[in-house]
């Protein structure tokens, strides 16, 4: 346990550094990074299967409210498909399978869908499915899903009701204690630089990892939507992205931390950038390029034109020219000793 006025003085002088502080920041959180997760680094895959929401997120270019947006859904045959071409032809190990909070896929619909995939493929099934109950997600876990990927978008319980209207913070975080007992694997998170979140909020968001056993953390800055109500309000930068990551890396010294897409989509140069600041995970996202562009959450998402094939194979060449090892898996993870490292 962290002594916890230590942690806030040191997250306070992380998140406050500039320019060559820093940049001496980003080093420091890269030798953590080399010296307690080591020089391999994960490329993992992400699947969005439904652009379909119930939620009105304020925040969301996928809200129940954006009228203007084409819907789309992929079929359970689909999206198993989609996953046994990563895992089976690609060599992906872990998968996320992500949509909008859409009651379409019933609980059967989705055990199916693990099941199936897990049937086909050896690998690790990541839930990004919102707010579900705890039946449904005692099912999924039986089913064979192993990780959730489920932010709580905001340590600040003002600010996630007024974002997430119908909703509170203590739902998400009893949500999240569920997940941990049903011994999902957790990953989870926040949004940088939303509106109305002060610095202190940031500091509260990387405190929260550690409360909540996260083994991933992820964190994008906010990208405001033209179609959301926050369509006019600034977004969060690369910079304040990149030291909640290395100031992340210095408090969790062993935490997976991928590259965000929405980080990517401030520049395709952060994703160097986050390597070498703490971050030691990359996403792909291999959903079928006919449904890439509407899966809008914000706009202009990194990869939305890049086949899944010249994807992968971009990641993987960036990974490997920063002299690391390629990494599909989880690593020793006692729940899952057949998903260790497979290195290439
Ligand atoms: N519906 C699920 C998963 C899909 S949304 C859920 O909400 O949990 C996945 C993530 O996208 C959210 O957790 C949120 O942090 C992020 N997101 C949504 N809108 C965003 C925006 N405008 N900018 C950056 N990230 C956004
Ligand atoms: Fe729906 Fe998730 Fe977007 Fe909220 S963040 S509107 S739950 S897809």
């Amino acid at each position: 346990m962290f002594c916890e006025d230590a942690l806030g003085m040191s997250l306070a002088s992380s998140l406050l550094v500039e320019g060559e502080e820093a940049e001496q920041l980003f080093r420091n959180a890269d030798k953590s990074r080399k010296e307690n997760v080591g020089d391999t680094t994960c490329v993992h895959g992400i699947i969005e299967f439904s652009n379909h929401c119930a939620k009105n997120c304020s925040y969301c270019g996928i809200s129940s409210s954006n009228c203007t947006l084409p819907r789309y859904r992929m079929s359970p045959a689909e999206i198993v498909d989609a996953a046994d071409y990563a895992v089976n032809k690609l060599g992906y190990k872990m998968i996320v399978l992500q949509s909008g909070e859409d009651p379409h896929y019933t609980t059967e619909m989705l055990e199916g869908i693990v099941k199936k995939i897990k049937e086909k493929c050896k690998l690790l099934v990541f839930l990004s499915i919102g707010d579900r109950d705890y039946e449904t997600y005692s099912r999924l876990r039986k089913a064979g899903a192993g990780g959730v990927l489920y932010r709580f978008e905001t340590s600040n319980g003002l600010l996630f009701k007024k974002l997430r209207p119908g909703t509170s913070l203590q739902t998400r975080l009893t949500h999240l204690k569920w997940m941990r007992e049903l011994e999902y694997m957790i990953a989870t998170g926040s949004m940088v630089g939303l509106p109305g979140q002060t610095f202190e909020d940031l500091m509260g968001d990387i405190k929260l990892l550690g409360r909540l056993e996260a083994k991933m953390a992820t964190f994008g800055p906010f990208i405001p939507h033209p179609a959301t109500p926050l369509a006019g309000n600034a977004g969060g930068t690369a910079e304040m992205a990149l030291k909640v990551i290395a100031a992340t890396r210095m408090i969790y010294p062993k935490m997976r931390i991928p590259v965000t897409t929405a980080l990517e989509t401030l520049g395709g140069e952060n994703r160097k950038k986050a390597l070498k600041a703490g971050a030691n995970a990359l996403m792909v996202n291999l959903t079928p390029m006919k449904h890439r562009e509407n899966y809008q959450i914000y706009p202009n998402k990194f990869g939305s034109k890049d086949d899944v094939v010249a994807a992968s194979d971009s990641a993987i060449a960036l990974v490997r020219s920063l002299g690391r090892r390629v990494c599909r898996g989880w690593g020793p993870w006692s729940a899952a000793p057949e998903l260790a490292p497979i290195c290439r």
